[in-house]
């Protein structure tokens, strides 16, 4: 065997202990019974342990020091190539972290993560500040231990959105604030509203869940290579692409909660299912970065699911199964009810013209704490202030406020902005894809969703990570990622929905 072999042979080693992880993970937010948690707990904490052991321990290091000798002479092709210089930027990143960091961190946002969920009931910051306090030092030597040239958020951004900067999130998301904040207010004061509470009624769990495999199968969910379960908060997660996991979470009085969760998960699956197989256990059966991932489910969620198109198709399936609530309600109501804009406080019931600005508000904020341009005390002042400013509302108490989302209380910074960027990709994906497939309206209004997941696969899932975002976008649209067809495609779509000038 030689080193590249005997490189893939371990990483493919390594990966049976990351889906392990995985299924365990998935487990316990699936079936796990309460008093499972601190053996799971253990469990996970020990294979975790396992796992960056091998990954940083001596034997890993010579093996890729022998790769990199082939690099170096020229002998390996593009994928092989890209397989090493992924897993040596992943070893050298996972090296210039102290174990004694790494063990700190961990045992900080552990803590952290029950403090918050406290703070949060009590709508209390006090309770979480020392802890977020804490968690913002951490992540300070955090990104002076992995290095940075321009700010020391790139370094953490770096983790989730490879090679993106601060001073670019900058440039991409300025026109978007430019633009959303002056739409939402003609939203805002448009007469055409629709008062979407009409579709308000009561939707039996279990006919949800026999139209959710309606909708999935005609979709093109493969039940054959994964599994669609309940969950509290929905999610997705994949041990090989052939075994792929989502689940949703049901409103007996909102049939569109679960719908359109199932599809955004179900965007994430194809991705993960969409990835080459023969390639699994390297970087190339890998997704290229959280954004891109998150492309993935929102172009399903909102560009087509949200699209009067689709629904053209699925509405009368809908009002096979609920007769009674959507008897009065023709197609056009019901399609401005699933785009219905909402102005929430809260980031997760937002919509898709509102979602960005709740970003860049997080954005902004984590950015000016890791510059030390900003307290940690101070945060729940200005949260306040920038929701005003871009949203036009008030906040009342701080749960509904800066305690809201759970990342910080895990360490998680420089993660938010990947939810905007998701949107940004998907926007401009759809613009390539609906240039490629000059039927696609009319494809989706019968029922035919295998060209554009074929588009997707074929385009996007099947790279891997043999491209970087920036190679990937390039490739697919021929520009960078800019927030152009994003702005666009909400111009466009709710001008007509809100009938604004
Ligand atoms: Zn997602």
């Amino acid at each position: 065997m030689d080193s590249y072999e005997q490189l893939v042979k371990t990483l493919k080693e390594l990966s049976y202990i990351t889906s392990t992880l995985a299924i365990l993970e998935w487990d316990e937010q699936v079936y796990m019974p309460v008093q499972g948690a601190k053996v799971r707990g253990e469990t996970k904490a020990y294979l975790a342990g396992m796992l960056h052991q091998k990954f940083t321990s001596n034997d890993f290091a010579k093996q890729l020091k022998a790769v990199k000798a082939l690099a170096e002479s020229g002998k390996l092709n593009d994928k092989q190539l890209a397989i090493y210089k992924e897993i040596d930027r992943q070893y050298q990143r996972q090296k210039k972290l102290p174990l004694e960091y790494v063990q700190e961190i961990s045992k900080v946002t552990s803590e952290a993560h029950h403090k918050w969920a406290e703070a949060r009931q009590k709508s209390d910051y006090k309770i979480f500040l020392p802890y977020l306090k804490k968690i913002v030092e951490l992540k300070k030597q955090e990104a002076n231990y992995v290095g940075y040239e321009g700010s020391p958020y790139d370094a953490l951004l770096d983790a989730y959105e490879p090679g993106l900067t601060a001073a670019q999130l900058d440039q991409i998301f300025a026109p978007i604030k430019d633009f959303l904040i002056p739409f939402i207010k003609k939203i805002k004061q448009s007469k055409n509203k629709f008062n979407s509470r009409t579709i308000i009624s009561k939707y039996p769990i279990d006919q949800q869940a026999a139209f959710l495999k309606i909708l999935s199968e005609k979709m093109g969910f493969d039940y054959q290579k994964g599994r669609l379960d309940t969950s509290a908060h929905p999610f997705s997660t994949s041990f090989h692409p052939e075994d792929v996991r989502i689940t949703t979470r049901f409103d007996e009085q909102d049939v569109l909660s679960a719908i359109t969760s199932t599809i955004h998960e179900m965007g994430h699956g194809f991705y993960e299912a969409g990835l080459p197989v023969e390639h699994f256990g390297t970087p190339l059966a890998e997704s290229i970065s959280l954004g891109i991932h998150e492309s993935q489910s929102r172009v399903w969620e909102n560009q087509i699911g949200r699209s009067l198109s689709f629904w053209k198709y699925f509405y009368p399936l809908l009002k096979k199964q609920f007769p009674k609530p959507f008897k009065l309600i023709p197609l056009r109501d019901f399609y401005r009810a699933v785009n219905n804009v909402r102005n929430s406080l809260i980031r997760v019931e937002s919509d898709e013209v509102t979602y960005n600005l709740h970003i860049i508000i997080r954005y902004e904020l984590e950015r000016d704490l890791m510059e030390g341009k900003v307290k940690v005390e101070d945060l729940p002042k200005l949260w306040n202030q920038k929701i005003q400013q871009y949203l036009g509302l008030k906040v009342a108490k701080d749960s509904n406020g800066v305690l809201q989302d759970v990342h910080w209380s895990g360490g998680a910074i420089g993660y938010f902005p990947t939810y905007s960027l998701g949107n940004l990709y998907s926007a401009q994906f759809y613009r390539a894809a609906r240039k490629a497939l000059s039927k696609l309206d009319q494809q989706l209004e019968s029922g035919n969703f295998k060209d554009f997941r074929e588009w997707l696969r074929k385009n996007i899932h099947q790279h891997g990570k043999l491209y970087s975002a920036e190679e990937l976008v390039k490739k697919v649209t021929g520009e960078s990622l800019n927030s152009k067809y994003f702005i666009e495609y909400i111009k466009d779509k709710y001008s007509k929905i809100y009938n604004l000038k």
